[in-house]
């Protein structure tokens, strides 16, 4: 299904970008580009709204990013987050105020919102529509996780999400280390809380959907969560889990097609560090220059492309080595316990570490 603003017009002196994939670095890019009067056509696979497997915290993206692609409205009434308390196996290892409020907001109201404001600035959004996975020259990649090739020779990732109504919390986030996983709870819209863990994979049986969420943290060790879990009213309709697909950053493994990506489908953070919304948001914005002079017919789509390629690399190449040698540590028993003391001890350097997947 086409949607188009009544207002939307495109200039004939620009060429238009084709964008696969309506999520965050998607839309946000749309909009960002209209602000330009670059034409933009989206083509989203699936259709809004709809619930996505996510924490819900975005955290690090600037106000001036958020301008730079016209999208800052978008949350003005989400949660503001200041507070953390990081637990391992149910017992409070840190707690501390966020250097910055991050923002609490479901992605089932972000996603449509960007896509009605992507619809507002002009941009041509087509649901139900999924582009074949080739090179095209003015097409932008921003299709989100990829499958890891590694599977299914390797255990590798499952993420689980659901909202929970009456959670009480003992801070805006809290996060729950335990045996290979770790859960997310942050506060959202209306009262609920996000609840989204992301575990290595394992038999989930025949479980229902609440009860293999709760499983799956059981088998973190994180049985007080658990409990506590019980108590609350989960939202079943918001329940949904992705596996399968690969963190990190490109490899030699990966396919290289020759296509221009951002957001995840050019590399993804571990989840653990609640920056690859806003790591999707910076993708967008450091694409519009490029895109922009492509558009115009100033540079060529290969140098395009490969301006992009090191604009990303430049930006997210310190915080993916720092989130990929920190991630493998929260999953493992002895660095846990090790991090568990230095909490407790008040040694664990939170801020400098924040800052570092920034
Ligand atoms: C368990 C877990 C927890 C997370 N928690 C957080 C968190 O708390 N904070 C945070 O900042 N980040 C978090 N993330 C990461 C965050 O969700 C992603 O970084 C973010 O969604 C990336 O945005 P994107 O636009 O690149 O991809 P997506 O938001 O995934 O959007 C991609 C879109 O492309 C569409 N698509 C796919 N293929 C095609 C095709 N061929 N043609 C057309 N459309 C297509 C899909 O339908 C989808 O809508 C988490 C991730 C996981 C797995």
């Amino acid at each position: 299904m086409a949607r188009r603003h009544p207002h939307a017009s495109f200039p004939d002196l620009k060429d238009t970008v084709t964008i696969a994939g309506g999520g965050l670095a998607g839309l946000s890019l749309a909009s960002g580009l209209r602000l330009r009067g670059v034409p933009v056509t989206v083509h989203e696979a699936g259709s809004y709204p709809r619930h996505r497997v996510c924490g819900e915290f975005i955290s690090g993206v600037s106000a001036d990013s958020l301008d730079a692609l016209g999208i800052r409205d978008v949350f003005h009434d989400a949660r503001l987050l200041e507070s953390v308390a990081w637990f391992s196996r149910g017992r409070k290892i840190h707690s501390d105020s966020l250097p910055e409020p991050a923002y609490g907001i479901s992605r089932y109201r972000l996603d449509e919102r960007l896509r009605d404001l992507a619809l507002e600035h002009g941009a041509v959004v087509h649901e139900k529509s999924r582009l074949p996975r080739e090179p095209v020259p003015g097409q932008v990649w921003a299709t989100g996780r990829r499958p890891d090739p590694l599977f299914p020779k390797f255990r590798v990732w499952m993420g689980l999400k659901c909202h929970f109504q009456g959670l009480p919390l003992e801070a805006d986030l809290e996060m729950h280390l335990g045996r290979d996983g770790y859960i997310g709870l942050a506060r959202i819209e209306d009262g609920r809380v996000n609840v989204c863990g992301l575990f290595l994979k394992g038999h989930g049986g025949r479980l229902s959907k609440i009860e293999l969420l709760l499983d799956y943290i059981s088998r973190t060790g994180n049985e007080a969560l658990v409990k506590r879990l019980r108590a609350a009213e989960p939202d079943l309709g918001s329940f949904l889990g992705v596996a399968d697909f690969k963190l990190g950053e490109r490899s030699a493994s990966d396919d290289d097609l020759g296509l221009c990506e951002i957001g995840d489908a050019d590399r993804m953070i571990p989840p653990f560090t609640g920056n690859g919304m806003s790591m999707a948001f910076q993708g967008a914005e450091l694409a519009l220059d490029p895109l922009e002079r492509w558009s115009s017919g100033r540079i060529s789509w290969d140098e395009c492309r490969s301006a992009l390629r090191s604009a990303l690399d430049g930006k997210f190449h310190r915080r993916m080595q720092t989130a990929s040698l920190i991630h493998p540590l929260l999953l493992r028993s002895a660095y846990r316990r090790l991090i568990e003391s230095l909490g407790i001890s008040g040694l664990l350097p939170f801020r400098p570490l924040l800052s570092l997947v920034r």
